[in-house]
C-alpha cells in the first residue's frame, strides 16, 4: 500500500472522527506540550535574538531555544547540546558501557556510576516511594516483554508477566552515595525512560543559566522547562489533542516552570483493536489503561516527567487525587474517553481566569 494513500486515509478518518464524535463538554484531550517558538533567526551580532536548535537525543526530538545576545546564546546552546550528549551516553539503557547498561549487566554487584546517574536513581527511588510504587524504573524486565520495540512480536503471557514482576521494586535498589556505587538485586533491570528526559531538560537549562542565559526554553521530547520569558513576551505552551495533533486544546504561558506530558500517542501497540501505551502499571505488569495523556506542571523538570508517568499509571481518579494532595504540582488529565480534568490549582498556575 502506498504510504501517502494510507496517510490520506488516516487523516480523512481522523477528521471525520473529530467532526462526528460528540465531544465531552470540556475541551478534548492533550498530548504533547511544546513551546511555540518562532524559527531560528540570526539577528545582527550583539542584539538580542532567539537561537533555536533541534537535536535528536534519547530517541526523541529535543528543542533548545535561548534568548540573548546572539554569540552568547549560540555558545550556550552548543555547550548545552554537548552536555546532553554526555548525559545520553551515561544513562542510555542500550549503549554498551553506559552506566545503566553496566548496572543492568551486573545486577547483584555494586557498580560505580557517574553523578548524573546517581542523582537520577535517587530521585527515581524518591518518586517510587512517593507514588506508592506507581513510578518504578525497575519495570525494565516487564517492559521488555512487550513488543514496543518490535511491533508484531508476540504478546507476553500471564505467567511470563508474573515471573518478571518478582524482579521489580525500586526500593530494593541499593545506593551508596559517598562512593557513587549502586547495586541492583539479581534479575532486576532499570530503565530511565520515564524520568531521563525531564532530567535532560533540567541539565540543559542549568548549563544555559551557567553561561549567563536568563531566558530559554528546552523541550526534551515534550518534557519542557521554560526559563524567564523571551523578548517578545512570555513562553507559550500548547497542549494538543493526542488523537488529533493538529488541534490545540489548551494554550497558556509559563515562566520558570516545568511542564511534562506522558501519553499513549507516540509509542504504543495495537492488539485486537485496542491501543496499549508504553507505560506499565507495576501493580499488574500490564500496560496502564484509562488515560490518553497527562500533563504535569511543577518547579522541577525531572519530577514533572516522573510525576506525569506516575499519574498516568494511577489513572484519572487516583492520579488527580494524588496531584491535588501536593502543593506546587498541577495536572491536566485526559481520560480514555477524551474527557479532560484539571487539578484545583491548574487555572491559577496557567494564568487562566478561574
Ligand atoms: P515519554 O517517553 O513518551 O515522554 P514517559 O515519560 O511517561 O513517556 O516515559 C515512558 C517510559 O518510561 C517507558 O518507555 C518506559 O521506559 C518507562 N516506564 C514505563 N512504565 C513505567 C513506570 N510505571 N514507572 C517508571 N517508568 C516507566
Ligand atoms: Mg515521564
Amino acid at each position: 500500500m502506498k504510504k501517502w494513500l494510507l496517510f490520506v486515509a488516516v487523516l480523512a478518518l481522523s477528521l471525520a472522527w473529530g467532526l462526528l464524535r460528540e465531544r465531552p463538554v470540556t475541551a478534548p484531550s492533550v498530548h504533547s506540550a511544546e513551546p511555540l517558538t518562532p524559527p531560528l533567526y540570526a539577528a545582527d551580532t550583539g542584539t538580542s535574538a532567539l537561537v533555536r536548535r533541534e537535536v535528536v537525543l534519547m530517541g526523541s526530538q529535543f528543542i533548545l531555544v535561548a534568548d540573548g545576545p546572539h554569540e552568547q546564546a549560540l555558545a550556550a546552546i552548543t555547550a548545552a547540546s554537548e552536555r546532553l550528549r554526555r548525559l545520553e551516553a551515561e544513562i542510555s539503557s542500550w549503549k554498551p558501557g553506559s552506566d545503566v547498561y553496566r548496572l543492568n549487566d551486573n545486577a547483584g554487584k555494586f557498580v560505580t556510576v557517574g553523578a548524573d546517574t546517581l542523582t537520577l536513581l535517587q530521585l527515581a527511588k524518591q518518586v517510587h516511594a512517593d507514588t506508592g510504587g506507581a513510578f518504578d524504573i525497575s519495570i525494565g524486565t516487564v517492559w521488555d516483554l512487550y513488543p514496543f520495540r518490535q511491533p508484531g512480536a508476540p504478546w507476553p503471557g500471564a505467567e511470563q508477566i508474573a515471573a518478571q514482576l518478582k524482579n521489580i521494586g525500586a526500593d530494593r535498589i541499593e545506593i551508596q552515595v559517598a562512593d557513587s556505587k549502586v547495586r541492583l538485586p539479581p534479575g532486576m533491570r532499570v530503565n530511565l525512560g520515564g524520568i531521563g528526559k525531564g532530567y535532560a531538560a533540567h541539565v540543559a537549562i542549568a548549563t544555559l543559566r551557567g553561561l549567563g542565559i536568563r531566558n530559554a526554553a528546552v523541550s526534551a521530547g515534550g518534557d519542557i522547562y521554560l526559563l524567564g520569558g523571551k523578548s517578545g513576551g512570555p513562553w507559550q505552551v500548547r497542549i494538543a489533542n493526542p488523537r488529533w495533533q493538529g488541534q490545540v486544546i489548551e494554550q497558556f504561558t509559563l515562566r520558570d516552570r516545568a511542564v511534562a506530558t506522558s501519553g499513549d500517542a507516540e509509542r504504543y501497540v495495537v492488539r485486537e483493536g485496542k491501543r496499549y501505551g508504553h507505560i506499565i502499571d507495576p501493580r499488574s505488569g500490564l500496560p496502564a489503561q484509562g488515560v490518553q495523556s497527562v500533563t504535569v506542571i511543577c518547579d522541577d523538570a525531572t519530577l514533572a516527567d516522573a510525576y506525569a508517568t506516575a499519574v498516568f499509571v494511577l489513572g484519572p481518579v487516583e492520579g488527580m487525587r494524588w496531584v491535588n494532595a501536593r502543593a506546587g504540582v498541577e495536572a491536566l488529565i485526559i481520560d480514555g474517553e477524551g474527557y479532560v480534568s484539571r487539578s484545583r490549582g491548574w487555572a491559577a498556575a496557567t494564568g487562566a481566569a478561574s
